[in-house]
């Protein structure tokens, strides 16, 4: 969240007139904004995890604010390609979710649809088949839901002493043990499933519960071949969330991203997320193997005719943001005034 000095001088900006001058200029229109969501919460997500929630009022907001300001909401691959071609039409933005969560298609999905907005999922597909909550999401989300307890004896999870639950310092301790043994012991996705629901026992808290939810869950095949068929444009984002720095496992990741994303919805992605936002230059000429056309990052700014077409900026949206912050960044303030720095998007993703 911007501090208050920088949000009265945005207040100062939009009460004189600069924003509508910036969002109606002819820079603006040679630009792209790349909006990034994550998740949009069933219940309290967005309070345990600000960074990569919001919840669906803010986002309904959000998608007010674009309809009545008359951007040019526009589907991913064509708004690349009239970026190149520079025939953007004014006030361009693309919406795009990364990771592909059941609470897109819960949430986001008839919000979207009810607003006629195209949309790009950045799909990662490994639990899309296994239909369990991310494991470090659901652990850290059980953990916030017992903060300010301490629990006598981790034992049941493999963690010796006490649980002392009551910072986030002394939770992320807990989340480090429990990540350090799955690593170690290589276990699959169902395996860590299992430590999920002892971690669940030890904290008291019906697990059967949450998993029937679909709190922290990927979308399933189901409703990805529904969102498909109804034109939600489903794209790369690595089969597990992992960019290995080994060429042959980086491609592979590609490889089996795309082809369980073709064998559910049909289609043949060239767009490409970095997962975490974690990119290196080796990565680049692999995409390029692999002939993905575009990659997105989570560094903040608008996408402009001369952007790598592997490294395009985007703006991550959440229950942080102000929705003046917000519109400084959709009408190209937010950029011109360079508050990249500020708009730290650092996220620390569910690995699968
Ligand atoms: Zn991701």
């Amino acid at each position: 969240m911007l501090r208050p000095v920088k949000l009265a001088a945005l207040r100062v900006l939009r009460g004189s007139g600069i924003f509508s001058l910036v969002t109606n200029s002819r820079w603006r229109q040679q630009r792209l904004l790349i909006l990034c969501y994550h998740g949009t919460s069933l219940e309290d997500e967005h309070l345990w995890r600000p960074m990569l929630y919001i919840d669906p009022q803010k986002l309904e907001q959000r998608l007010e604010s674009l309809k009545k300001g008359h951007f040019s909401v526009l589907p991913l691959g064509e708004a690349l390609q009239r970026l190149r071609a520079g025939t953007l039409p004014p006030r361009s933005v693309a919406l795009t979710f990364d990771d592909g969560f059941f609470d897109f298609f819960r949430q986001a999905y008839p919000l979207l649809k009810g607003y006629g907005f195209p949309v790009t999922v950045y799909q990662t597909t490994y639990y899309t088949s296994v239909e369990r909550p991310l494991f470090n999401l659901i652990c850290s989300y059980m953990l916030w839901m017992r903060r300010g307890e301490v629990i006598a004896d981790g034992e049941g999870v493999g963690l010796q002493g006490p649980l002392d639950l009551r910072t986030d310092s002394g939770r992320s301790e807990v989340m480090r043990g429990l990540l350090e043994i799955s690593e170690r012991e290589n276990r699959t996705g169902l395996e860590k499933d299992e430590v999920a629901a002892q971690l669940a026992r030890v904290l008291k808290i019906d697990y059967d519960t949450l998993r029937a939810k679909r709190i922290l869950q990927l979308m399933n095949g189901r409703e990805l071949q529904e969102i498909a068929r109804n034109g939600v444009d489903v794209q790369l984002h690595t089969h597990r969330h992992r960019t290995p720095e080994d060429e042959a496992l980086f491609r592979r990741e590609i490889q089996d991203n795309r082809s369980r994303i073709h064998e559910l919805t049909a289609t043949q992605p060239v767009h490409f997320c970095y997962p975490s936002g974690v990119y290196r230059p080796a990565f680049l000429p692999w995409l390029r193997k692999e002939h993905v056309v575009s990659a997105t990052t989570c560094d903040a700014g608008l996408a402009a005719r001369q952007s790598e077409s592997l490294l395009l900026p985007r703006f991550i949206d959440n229950q942080n943001r102000t929705q003046i912050e917000f519109e400084s960044w959709v009408t190209g303030v937010g950029d011109l005034l360079a508050l990249k720095r500020k708009a730290a998007q650092h996220y620390v993703p569910g690995r699968s």
